[in-house]
């Protein structure tokens, strides 16, 4: 079976590490990652979302900390803060730093973004074949609102600085109407038997694949069944501000909400069939209403056993 996944950093590495642990030896697994976090910090191309999920699969991220290389120091960042370069709120761990040094080099001898990704994803075993939704920078942009009116920042100065905690007025990809979504992603959704949207971000993570000029309708047209899995349990997003981004687009934190936000394929959406939570049983009915199928499950992933638990229940519900 080929196993096609839209996917933002944590939530997406958790759940992809879950769908390799359920997947069979035949099946084939192509993760899009979400590139609409990356930034240029000191001179030195940052992917967030792409590095989370290679850490992840590779096994040498920071499972406590949830971010960064496992066993990483910061020698070289105390460094740039003491030369006053940088970001004094964004640490980068020196281990990490290795990787956007070998990034940036190869993106600076001409590499595009998804060749850069084929050469990291051969020094460990990843077992998926990862791929950029696009090889265009399409930084996310917040334009944020405090009593001196709205500004823009980049949403990484936002998250990270300010922890969400400033108004956002609305998210913006300069640069996306222009993109493209980097070579084989289109291919791969059309030929795929199944696509999960994994539960990541649906304002920052997913929302950003799904603008890709070309992926939505890649979606529509695909004969794999699409299923999603919700990234918001009984009402609250499990980590992190979601729910912050969520608001600024008027969309409830909840399940069934999220559900309609991506819409049924039926009618123009992304969806066949939408993972809810058991806390959210209760929704299924509306779920239902907008025309995609609901399906129960745990949507806890707490270690790699209840993530491929989840993964099995996507896999199956595409199935069906
Ligand atoms: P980021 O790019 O690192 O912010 O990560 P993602 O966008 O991939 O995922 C973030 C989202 O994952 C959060 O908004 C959470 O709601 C969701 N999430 C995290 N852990 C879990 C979990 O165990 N189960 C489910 N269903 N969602 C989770
Ligand atoms: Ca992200």
């Amino acid at each position: 079976m080929r196993i096609l996944i839209l996917a933002g950093g944590v939530g997406g590495s958790k759940f992809t590490l879950g769908v390799r642990a359920a997947a069979g030896h035949d099946d084939h697994i192509t993760v899009v990652a979400n590139t609409g976090d990356d930034l240029w910090l000191s001179g030195v191309r940052l992917q967030p979302d792409v590095d989370s999920i290679v850490y992840a699969l590779a096994g040498v991220n920071d499972t406590h900390r949830g971010w960064g290389r496992a066993g990483d120091t910061e020698r070289v960042n105390e460094e740039l803060q003491a030369w006053g370069a940088g970001w004094p709120w964004f640490t980068l761990g020196d281990l990490d730093l290795g990787t956007h040094l070998a990034r940036t080099g190869w993106l600076r001898d001409g590499a595009t973004p998804t060749q850069v990704l084929d050469r990291m994803s051969r020094r460990w075993p990843l077992g998926v074949h990862l791929l950029p939704m696009t090889d265009s920078e399409v930084d996310t942009i917040v334009t944020v609102r405090d009593q001196d009116g709205e500004r823009p920042m980049h949403f990484q100065e936002w998250w990270t600085r300010w922890r969400a905690a400033l108004e956002p007025v609305r998210f913006e990809n300069p640069g996306m109407a222009e993109a493209r979504p980097a070579p084989g992603v289109a291919e791969a959704i059309a030929n795929a038997d199944v696509v999960l949207l994994a539960p990541s971000n649906p304002v920052v993570s997913i929302g950003p694949i799904l603008a890709v000029p070309g992926i939505r309708d890649a979606l529509t047209a695909t004969r794999a069944a699409v299923v999603g899995v919700s990234p918001v349990i009984g009402g609250r997003v499990v980590r992190g501000m979601a729910d912050v981004c969520l608001a600024a687009i008027g969309v409830e934190s909840n399940a069934s909400a999220i559900a309609a936000h991506y819409g049924a394929r039926a009618s123009g959406g992304a969806l066949d069939a939408w993972l809810l939570g058991e806390e959210d049983e209760a929704l299924a009915p509306e779920v239902e209403a907008a025309g995609i199928r609901a399906v129960v499950a745990p949507l806890w992933m707490r270690d790699e056993a209840t993530s491929a638990a989840l993964a099995s229940a996507a896999l199956g519900a595409g199935r069906r």
